[in-house]
Parts: C-alpha cells; structure tokens; sequence
C-alpha cells in the first residue's frame, strides 16, 4: 500500500489513510551498499505536520478510555504481524540502511517485535499509586496519558529505536505522530501497513515522512504535540530541547555517545577480546552504544592491541543481503565522507592507523558502496578530537592505562556519557568502576546485554531523561494526585 511498486515510493500515513507529501516533493533513498537511489520518499513540510497532529488529536480521547487489555491486544497483534513477515521486514531494513541481513534478522526485528511485546504487557500492569496519610486522608495519583505525542528517530537502528518509543506511547495511552529518519524510511512505513492491516484505530499512529528541518523542526514546535521522544544527535537533541522549553513541553533525549571499553589485566582475554569487536563493530559501528574507546591495561597492552587488530582484519565487507556477510556499508554517502574525515583528523593528529583506514572495495554490484574497512587507531591521547568527538563508525582508539584511577581518568575525559563496558574478575574493581563511571549504563563483563524493564538513557551530553520500563510509561504520562479527605 504505501509503498508503491511501480514507482517504489514510501508515504505518509495519516488518519488511518496513506497520503501524499502535500506539497508533492519527494527525497531520493539510497541503498548504502551500492550508492544508487532505489526509492522515493515524502519530503513533507509543515502542512503535513499538521493534518497528522490534528489525526492524533481527535483519535486521542478514544484512544485513551480504550481499556489497557484492548491497548495490550493491539499491540501485541502488531508485534505478530511483524513476526510473520520477518523476513521482509529485515530485508527492507538492510537494503535500507546497509546493515547485514544477518543482523537485521538477528536484532533489529526480533527486538522490535520484543519492544511491541513488552510494552503490551506492561499496558496491563502499570498502576496508579496511592498514600495513606493516617486518620487524615488518602492520595491518589492517576498516572494519565498525555495526549498526542512525537516520537523521532535516528537511522542506525530504524525499527528497532522507532518502536522503543511507539510501544510505550501508545500503551500508555497517547497517540503517536512518528517522523523517522528521511535517510531509512522503509521499515517505518511497513510498521505504518501493520498497524492498518491489524486494525489501529485511525489517528492513533501516524507517520510523517522527511527532513529535520521541514517535517522534525514543525512537528517539535507544534502546540498539539504534548511531548518529544527523540534519539539522534546530540546537536538536534539540544536544538529540540531549545524549542520545547518555551512552551514547557516534556523532552526524552537520547544522544550521542564515545562510549570507553575498559580491559583490566585480570579480565578473561578471550571473552573481553570477543566481546570488544563486537563493541566496536557491530552495525559497522553505528551503535549509540558501540565501544569506541578501548582502554586496556598495561600489563596486557601489546598482547590486547595484536590480536584485536588480528581479528579485526578477518572482518571482511561484503553485500549486506548476502546472507554470509557479517560486515556491511555506512548508511549514507555524507555519513562516509563523515567517517573518512574522522581518520583523516585522526592521522593529523599523529595517530597510527593499525588496519583499515580507508574505503574499502567491495566487487560486484557493491562496487560503489559506502563501504569503510575496520578501523583501529592507537597513539592518540585523550584530549584529541579522535579520543572525544563521536564518529559513529568503525573507527576504534586503543589507550593503555595504568589502574583504576587512570581508566577512570581516561574514562570519564568525554563529554558524554551513554554508556561504559569493564572487563575484569575482579569484583571490588567491577563495582568502584561501575559507581564512578559517567554513563547512564554500565556493563560488566558484557556488552548489548538488556532488559527493557530496566532505565536506558545517557549523562553528561548523552542525554536527559530516561526510556525503557516504567521509566518510558511514566515519560508518556502526567501524574495528578487526588488529595481525599477522611
Ligand atoms: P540526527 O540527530 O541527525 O537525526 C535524528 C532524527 O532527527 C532524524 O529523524 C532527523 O530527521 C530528525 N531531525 C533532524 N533535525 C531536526 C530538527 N531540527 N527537529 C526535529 N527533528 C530533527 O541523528 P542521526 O544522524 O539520524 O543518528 C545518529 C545519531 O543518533 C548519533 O549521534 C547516535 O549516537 C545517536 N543515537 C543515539 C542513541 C541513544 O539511545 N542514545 C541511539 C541511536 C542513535
């Protein structure tokens, strides 16, 4: 339906309908692994905006006196339907974003689909609170739906980031207008064919396809909008913040991150060393949470730095709808220049590249890919721009420290604070490491391991606010307490 086979194009979805950009422009979509335009999507504007604020809107009140097992049902019927048509939803993910398909299936539709699962669930369980103030009264506080609600996201992890915060909007009882990104907007419009083909009321989810500035900036701005969930960047996130204060509008942001993977000399080597490559390479690197600072102990340096540039070399790029391929392309051409730039700073900045380093060149119908080779870089200490900005790619520092007190040093000399692996057997290190790092979330001995009932969110410029569990029900909700007298 809204994606058109003859002239593969991805729509909006407003008031239960598909629709046409009103102004009638479309923006090209590229598939990252051989650079050309496949597809079309809305370049919508302030117009469209509108009409789905207002679809929401009037879908708001039946929506949230719908009772929270009929909430649960629909949710968990959309969580089916992507499950059903996995494999066509991981194939659009892949295409769209140059992810391999191997991973597409492996974690973004499973976890969407879990995302859809857990906040069904949680529709039915979450509960008003009350205090008892004895011989003198009762408070209630009803925890209730706030209204129409915007929910945007990023590219990296399209479905999967979208439905993070669709699920809990809409178990809470708001009504959701989504504007993911203009670069992967495939598998936000198949979400937009489930919730149709499922039965959603109309207006309860609304999507809105397009630029930040054209159809982000209006849709954070409008009055209509009670609230703004967004993951991206840290410079969009302040802008967001900026435009929400004004109007006392409530903001979850989920930033950046240069997040440090920490290696104490008594760590289990193989383990750490597994789990530091996936750290750092996972979705080429384009994780909020990838590992992109590798602190390791000293005694353990040469032997830590030999084998993970060892292993790094054997990560081949390849055709992300390969099945076999492990290793794939950066999601948009500016996004590559971005990170080509970045170990361009990096060598200027007298760091020694290790392996990788440039563009790497994948035969076939990949040939014009956005392809980058893994990347490590050591030499380089922490105050430089390699050591403190994020580049969101599959670009890793190597640093020796020297114990606790310099890993925390090196740790913490970033701006942000998203998130910080520790690999040591150790356990008082593991727990003065995890209360002194500055990051929202701390792995110990692990890394991408998570439970959504737990807070997910970042310190410092990774973020404020916090999603997952009762945290993003809570979000979604304005508490109002109701004082009864005895
Ligand atoms: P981005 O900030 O450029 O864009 C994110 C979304 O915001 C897109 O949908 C974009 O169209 C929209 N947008 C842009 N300008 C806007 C504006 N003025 N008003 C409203 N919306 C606007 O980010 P990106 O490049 O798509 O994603 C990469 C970034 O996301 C990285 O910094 C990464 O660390 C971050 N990220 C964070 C998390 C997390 O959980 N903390 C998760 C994934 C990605």
């Amino acid at each position: 339906m809204s994606v058109d086979a003859e002239r593969l194009r991805f729509r909006n979805f407003i008031d239960g309908a598909v629709a046409d950009p009103a102004g009638g422009a479309w923006l090209p979509v590229h598939e990252p692994a051989t650079a050309a335009a496949y597809a079309e999507v809305a370049a919508s504007g302030a117009a469209d905006v509108d009409a789905a604020v207002d679809a929401a809107a009037r879908a708001f009140p039946a929506w949230r006196d719908t009772p929270a097992e009929r909430r649960a049902h629909l949710l968990s019927r959309m969580a089916d339907a992507i499950e059903a048509d996995a494999a066509r939803f991981a194939a659009a993910e892949s295409r769209d974003t140059g992810k391999p398909l191997s991973l597409a299936a492996r974690m973004d539709i499973p976890r969407a689909v879990a995302n859809l699962r857990f906040f069904a669930a949680a529709a039915t369980q979450f509960a008003s609170e009350s205090h008892a103030m004895e011989g003198v009264g009762l408070n209630v506080t009803l925890r209730q739906p706030l209204g129409p609600v915007a929910c945007i996201s990023p590219w990296n992890l399209p479905l999967y980031l979208l439905t993070w915060k669709v699920a809990p909007a809409l178990a809470a009882g708001c009504t959701v207008v989504a504007k993911p990104s203009e670069v992967t907007p495939a598998t936000a419009t198949l979400l937009a064919e489930v919730a149709r083909a499922i039965g959603l009321p109309a207006g309860v989810f609304n999507l809105v396809h397009g630029g930040g500035d054209a159809a982000g900036a209006p849709l954070v701005a409008h009055p209509g909008v009670k609230a703004v969930s967004f993951t991206g960047s840290t410079r969009v996130g302040t802008a967001i913040a900026a435009v929400a204060a004004p109007q006392l509008k409530k903001v979850s942001l989920e930033l950046g991150g240069k997040n440090p993977f920490v290696v104490f000399a008594d760590a289990d080597f193989e383990a750490a060393l597994d789990t530091a490559l996936r750290a750092a390479f996972t979705n080429q690197g384009q994780v909020c949470l990838c590992g992109s600072r590798i602190l390791v102990q000293r005694p353990l340096y040469a032997r830590f730095r030999d084998a993970f540039v060892a292993r790094a070399r054997t990560l081949a790029p390849g055709d992300p709808m390969q099945p076999e391929t492990a290793f794939g392309a950066l999601a948009s051409q500016a996004h590559f220049d971005k990170v080509l730039a970045a170990i361009d700073t990096a060598r200027a900045e007298g760091g020694t590249v290790l392996c990788g380093g440039a563009r790497a060149d994948v035969p076939g119908r990949c040939a014009g890919g956005w392809f980058v080779a893994p990347t490590v870089i050591e030499g380089l200490g922490p105050g430089c721009r390699t050591n403190t900005e994020e580049i969101f790619g599959p670009v890793v520092t190597l640093q020796p420290f020297d114990d606790e007190a310099h890993a925390l040093a090196l740790a913490n000399a970033v701006a942000y604070g998203l998130a910080a692996s520790v690999f040591t057997r150790d356990l008082g290190t593991a727990h003065r490491m995890a209360a002194r790092l500055e990051a929202g979330v701390v792995w110990i001995n692990c890394w991408l391991l998570r439970d959504l009932r737990t807070p997910f969110g970042g310190m410092k410029q990774s973020g404020s606010g916090r999603e997952g569990g009762w945290e993003a029900m809570r979000f979604f909700t304005e508490p109002r307490n109701v004082c009864i007298a005895y």
